[in-house]
């Protein structure tokens, strides 16, 4: 696909798909387009195949059946579509001096000072206790209002704000939301009683009914091209819906049987650590395996499946840093990833001396060098940072313990875990090229 189609085709998606049951909807859409069926109406399967499964909204597997035996390993490539952002407290809402605020969560790693005076937008899922699920967006709409976080202004920081470190300028508790103003009617607590009535009638939920529901805060408004060249994609969460969306757009590419069976995985709570039934530490993977393997064979067993993992190779595909001229002091130089260089391809990821890393072997990363060779694609071997600056880590080491030989790759991104992250379209261009090639190499 040329680059400027896939940079459009992006944009779209990062622009309607802001929390996880939005992109895994836009998956399955896709999918079904594309003629995956789902597993579980899927009888009997066989090469060429096209599956998926999905998980409570939060994870979404897509599978195309190879010609090889399924013993002899698959491809992956594995992505997570949570992103840093803001939660709704279960009871949000009180008011003082004629403001009604709304009270967040975070979730992820975020720079807390980036979330104020910005246009802010609502993605609810509410589930009734009759089981509905009610679905709602507030702000992405230019006719809609959004939401924002008040900052104080700097006449008046001087005592409060101005002395303070960077992660203590504003507090977890302090990134509330301006929700409403206007009063009802009626008597005690009169402009949350207006909130009250307003979601009831417009959206049929109740108040108490808000406790028990997924109401995601995130940056309001559409990804652009940045830069008088257009070369670059602003927005929300590259991180890492870049990788996810370069990879289910590889998946889909190719209308010919491949000789591996190929994944599609995109998970969930990578930012928290990847717990959790919709994580990747949670044996989904095997599940969903298993259930392909007693469709498609009599003699399924445990030890089967172990085979398949330990013979399976997988690309975790997600963002590392690109190097920006005004902080370039963070980046050991010679061995950073810069934007428009190309895919980023790392061996290891983690921290200090290489604490918490997973580490690719050598042949599977010198078979990853061949790959792009072969195909004439741009990738970068990066380390994130210098040696002791920081550093981060991946789903990478999940999948090694699984079994399956495991690589990071990904799009080097700017402000990276900010509102408005930064990528290159040739970057994002040449990892679903890089990916292709994996899931239809012969
Ligand atoms: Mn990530
Ligand atoms: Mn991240």
């Amino acid at each position: 696909m040329e680059v400027n189609v896939l940079a459009k085709k992006y944009i779209d998606f990062i622009s309607e798909c802001k929390t996880e049951m939005e992109c895994v909807e836009y998956a399955e859409r896709i999918l079904v387009k594309n003629e995956f069926v789902n597993i579980d109406s899927a009888k009997e399967i066989k090469a060429g195949d096209r599956i998926y499964s999905k998980l409570h909204s939060k994870n979404i597997i897509a599978i195309v059946v190879g010609s090889d035996d399924i013993e002899k390993g698959c491809h992956l490539a594995v992505s997570h579509i949570d992103a840093p952002r803001l939660d709704l407290k279960g009871r949000p809402f009180y008011e003082e001096h004629g403001i009604a605020m709304a009270k967040t969560h975070y979730f992820g790693g975020i720079k807390k000072y980036q979330w104020t005076a910005i246009p802010l937008a609502l993605h609810g899922v509410v589930a009734l206790k009759s089981g509905e699920l009610k679905t709602f967006v507030i702000g992405e709409d230019c006719e809609d209002p959004v939401f924002t976080i008040i900052d104080l202004l700097p006449h008046l920081d001087g005592k409060v704000k101005r002395d303070k470190k960077m992660p203590e300028v504003i507090s977890g508790e302090e990134l509330q939301i301006l929700f409403a103003t206007t009063e009802s009617e009626s008597e005690k607590d009169p402009i949350v009683k207006f909130i009250e009535n307003k979601i009831k009638e417009e959206y049929g939920i109740e108040l108490e009914d808000l406790q028990s529901a997924d109401l995601e805060i995130v940056p309001a408004g559409r990804a652009r091209f940045v830069g008088i060249d257009s070369s670059l994609i602003g927005g929300y969460a590259h991180d890492d819906r870049s990788c996810a969306f370069a990879a289910l757009q590889a998946l889909i590419s190719s209308n010919e049987v491949p000789k591996k069976t190929t994944l599609c995985y995109w998970t969930d709570k990578e930012e928290v650590g990847s717990q959790g039934r919709t994580g990747l530490a949670s044996n989904y993977l095997e599940y969903v395996l298993g259930e392909l393997l007693e469709k498609m064979r009599k003699n399924y067993s445990e030890q089967l499946l172990r085979r398949i993992l330990w013979s399976s190779f997988a690309l975790s595909a997600d963002v590392t840093a690109a190097v920006d001229p005004i902080y370039a002091g963070v980046h050991d130089l010679k061995n950073a990833a810069y934007i428009n260089k190309g895919a980023s391809i790392q061996k290891f990821t983690g921290h200090g001396g290489k604490y918490n890393a997973s580490e690719a072997s050598i042949e599977f990363s010198a078979f990853i060098r061949k790959l792009a060779c072969d195909n004439q694609i741009d990738i970068q071997f990066n380390e994130m940072g210098k040696v002791d600056e920081g550093g981060g880590g991946t789903v990478a080491h999940f999948l090694e313990s699984k079994g399956i030989s495991t690589i990071d790759c990904g799009v080097p991104v700017l402000s990276m875990h900010s509102p408005f992250e930064v990528i290159s379209k040739k970057d994002l261009s040449d990892l679903y090229k890089l990916v292709k090639a994996f899931y239809t190499v012969k």
